[in-house]
């Protein structure tokens, strides 16, 4: 079934008009999905009954439907939704004083390995659809009754590797007519794709680029993410420039620190230096693995390798762990609800 998000503005227009129905049915129907995030005909209440019931035979309203919700302390909230077809995806919601941001995935499962990931572990499935991505925000927009105020893209999957899709799921996101989000309160999120960071350069959008670096130098990253999909760091680096010149944005490096693998002195300093060759920023966050292998520095370690960056003249944080009793990081709650499952 096609789901009424995927449907341009012409063919639904023409399908009411089918149904003998007045053109403003149209606005009523967009206020309800995109305005009060509606995820069924039965709150369109403004909507004649026939016309709900024939829309509900022809078009879907939502595509997620929660398996599980997590609430944590700090109020991030955590949902484990099927898809039609039975597979399942994660989303976060990390709530702040003034802040909503929505974590969202663009894939089932990921193709590129990263050691520490969960999604990874899991293997790739497929990509979702615009209108899948699209209602990870509707979902987290329903909980709170307003607009999120920030979409990251850093969920389960690589978002330039379901670059089509995940293109008009931000537009739709970001578009007036769709959900009307500001561009620059979207974040997209990659393992370092440089024709992926080119193509979304040239998509002309000032959408935020965060790349997840996690190693300075290619011997290190080897060890992080394993081929073919690594990319080589100055290949990266030129397209992370390219980005900057073509979308005047400055790029943030992720860089998860792993206690007695890329936290030492040297590595700050590795990475201080990648920061000033590309221009950008740099976000640490130490690391939030179900694996003991690669177990987060004591906190004292990671302010010294913050501290080594500042000194170094690079703007850079210390990302807050929020979400981490419920572990909101890639996959891990699709681990443990299949765990019980077995
Ligand atoms: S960290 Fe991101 S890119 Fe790496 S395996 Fe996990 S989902 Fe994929």
């Amino acid at each position: 079934m096609i789901h009424l998000k995927e449907l341009d503005y012409r063919t639904l227009a023409d399908w009411l008009d089918k149904q003998g129905q007045p053109a403003f049915r149209q606005k009523q129907i967009y206020e309800w999905i995109y305005g009060k995030f509606a995820t069924s005909y039965d709150e369109m209440k403004n909507l004649p009954k026939i016309l709900r019931e024939e829309l509900s035979t022809e078009f879907l309203p939502f595509s997620l439907e929660v398996v599980s919700r997590q609430e944590d302390d700090d109020k991030t909230v955590k949902w484990l939704s099927q898809l039609r077809d039975g597979n399942t995806i994660e989303t976060v919601l990390i709530r702040a004083p003034k802040r909503n941001t929505v974590c969202i995935s663009t894939q089932v499962g990921c193709k590129v390995h990263c050691v520490f990931c969960a999604t990874g572990k899991q293997g790739f499935k497929r990509n979702l659809t615009p209108a899948e991505i699209v209602d990870q925000v509707v979902l987290a927009s329903k909980e709170i009754g307003e607009l999120v105020t920030n979409v990251v893209v850093m969920g389960m999957g690589e978002p330039l590797h379901n670059f089509k899709n995940l293109v008009e799921a931000l537009n739709q996101i970001t578009s007036p007519d769709g959900l009307g989000l500001g561009a620059r309160h979207v974040t997209i999120s990659t393992s370092g794709i440089p024709k992926g960071i080119r193509l979304l350069a040239d998509q002309g959008k000032p959408w935020n680029l965060a790349v997840s670096i996690h190693a300075a130098n290619d011997e290190l990253r080897a060890k992080i993410i394993p081929p073919p999909h690594r990319a080589k760091l100055d290949d990266i680096k030129e397209a992370i420039n390219h980005y900057r010149e073509r979308t005047g944005r400055m790029t943030t490096l992720e860089y998860v620190l792993v206690d007695n693998l890329n936290a030492s002195n040297e590595h700050a300093q590795q990475l201080a230096d990648l920061a000033h060759d590309c221009h950008a920023k740099v976000n640490l966050i130490p690391c939030n693995s179900d694996n003991p292998m690669f177990a987060p520095p004591p906190p004292d370690k990671c302010e010294k390798f913050l501290g080594s960056l500042e000194k170094r003249a690079v703007q850079a944080t210390l990302r807050m762990r929020k979400g981490k009793g419920i572990q909101a990081a890639c996959g891990q709650l699709k681990q443990q609800v299949a765990k019980k499952d077995e």
